[in-house]
């Protein structure tokens, strides 16, 4: 590999997908599978803490873990990256299907939060 492919690598990784672009692709998904007719909000919630629990399961015996897993086999942080992933995607489906903005819901509880917990002052 050439420096200019590292380059080119390095921009695709840094190529942004927003949440409303998930949220059509996750639709698009559904219905090109006719399983929109599934995809109830009590469906979707279930079904992601389904994934919670898949993504727990990864940590469950390890006992207390380093932050960015120095000693996990790359198979396991693929596995991680899958479950995330699963979890992520249930819950941008769901919220798409209650009629909820997420990115917006998520921006305006961040502020809350921000009042509601001061920050530290030195
Ligand atoms: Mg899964």
């Amino acid at each position: 590999m050439g420096e200019g492919e590292g380059e080119e690598r390095k921009e695709e990784r840094e190529v942004e997908i927003s949440l409303k672009d998930f949220s059509r692709k996750l639709e698009e998904f559904a219905k090109a599978r006719d399983w929109e007719q599934y995809h109830s909000p009590r469906n979707l919630l279930l079904a992601m803490v389904g994934e919670v629990g898949e993504l727990s399961e990864i940590f469950q015996w390890r006992g207390e873990v380093a932050k960015g897993l120095p000693n996990w086999e790359e198979s396991d942080k693929e596995h991680l990256g899958e479950e995330l992933s699963d979890v992520l995607l249930y819950l941008i489906r769901l919220a798409d299907i209650c009629g909820i903005d997420l990115g917006d819901a998520a921006s305006k509880k961040m502020v809350k939060n921000a009042i509601k917990y001061p920050p530290k002052i030195y």
